[in-house]
């Protein structure tokens, strides 16, 4: 009965307007806070003040549901089964709005236990920079449950996760090489059917994609994730299109009407040729949405040009392109997959961001954004072998 404390003044009262009743012994109230006077003028409040109102029969109305949409993370640092986290960097992740700081914080876990500093660089960004670098080959896993909720009160509309690990193979974000897309007759030479897709199949692998959240991302937005850890939406992939054929014009609507831009390897002494896209054609695809790098002047090996036209098939085909279409190139795909020591450094002194190879591995070395990895889509291919091109 208040044995230790009954000489304090909150307490008396206590006693003296509840009469002491069977609640007060519970045990927990010993351990509890001592009522402060305000808080025990409230408790005295129903002895003395008017009665309760009297409920009435109609149900109290359920909680008007909050019209703000749920909120989304739309993109991360790492991505969901990134191997190759940089040690140092932070998580981050983009939510689509402003969100509530406490919730999140409250509904974020980590395993294996570690210690991370929560930064808020902006209202919709949250940064959780590790007190030590992540450690190599320890998987790591992120949790945010629906208690995280938006500053408008929304909850998340379901779990997210994300694992990652340091130290491993690479970043999971495909690279899709097509160069030819039409229909082939039966007696087609294994050349034609490694290096052409079929607009039917290219139109069920750009639904296969949408279906399954597949974004496709420019070079640069690859190049700032490796360099920098710039976040990237869950599921982003390149699609890139070699030599630049005219039958890009066929299929282009289906790219345009997925969303799923592809870049156009462009050849720049083949344009004014009539089976490639000539300028007012790329102009046009260009302002579709369409990305455009370059595949050198003429297609030669790379290996095999000497410095200076080394020198001459990066920066004059990059020039030109960007003069004739008024972009900016930073991509190059090596002719023949021709790359080496030497040719990475030119390419990167003539300012490009990225280089493509003929590398066919899905996972891509955060180190290396000038020989990216890219896997070939060719003729006989079913879906599920299409699907097999994707990490998931
Ligand atoms: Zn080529």
């Amino acid at each position: 009965m208040c044995r230790t404390r009954y000489w304090l003044l909150p307490c008396l009262l206590l006693v003296l307007l509840t009469a002491c009743t069977p609640a007060s012994d519970d045990p927990s109230w010993a351990e509890t806070k001592v009522p402060t006077t305000e808080q025990t003028a409230t408790l005295a409040q129903p002895a003395t003040a008017t009665p309760a109102p009297i409920p009435t029969t109609q149900p109290s109305p359920t909680p008007e549901p909050t019209s703000a949409p749920p909120p989304e993370i739309v993109a991360s640092y790492p991505l969901a089964g990134d191997s190759a986290m940089v040690a140092a960097r932070p998580i981050v992740l983009v939510f689509d709005q402003a969100m509530d700081k406490a919730a999140i914080s409250e509904a974020l876990s980590l395993w294996p236990d570690t210690t991370v500093e929560q930064r808020w660089p902006s209202p919709e960004r949250l940064e959780l920079w590790p007190a030590e670098p992540w450690q190599a080959e320890t998987e790591y896993k992120l949790a945010l449950d629906e208690s995280a909720t938006s500053a408008g009160g929304a909850a998340l509309s379901e779990p997210y996760e994300l694992t990652f690990r340091s130290g491993g193979r690479g970043v999971p974000v495909p690279v899709l090489m097509y160069h030819h897309f039409a229909d082939l007759p039966p007696d087609a030479t294994q050349g034609q059917l490694d290096w052409t897709v079929s607009p039917q199949a290219l139109a069920e692998q750009l639904a296969y994609l949408q279906l399954h959240g597949w974004h496709a991302i420019a070079p640069s937005d690859l190049a700032l994730y490796l360099a920098e850890g710039t976040p990237l939406p869950q599921g982003s992939l390149v699609i890139t299109i070699d030599d630049g054929y005219k039958e890009v014009l066929d299929v282009a609507p289906l790219f345009v009407e997925s969303g799923l831009m592809p870049v156009l390897f462009i050849v720049t002494d083949y344009v004014e040729y009539n089976a490639y896209l000539n300028w007012d054609e790329l102009a046009s695809l260009a302002s579709q949405g369409f990305i455009i790098g370059s595949h050198s002047i003429d297609h030669r090996d790379p290996r095999e040009a000497d410095d200076a036209e080394l020198q001459r098939q990066l920066v004059d085909s990059r020039a030109l392109l960007e003069q004739q279409l008024g972009v900016q190139v930073d991509a190059f795909c090596y002719p023949y997959g021709g790359v080496n020591k030497r040719v990475k450094e030119a390419v990167a002194a003539s300012g490009y961001r990225t280089g493509f190879s003929l590398n066919p591995t899905i996972h891509q070395a955060p180190d290396d954004p000038l020989f990216l990895g890219r896997s070939r889509v060719d003729y006989g291919m079913s879906l599920d072998d299409f699907a097999a091109l994707l990490p998931r």
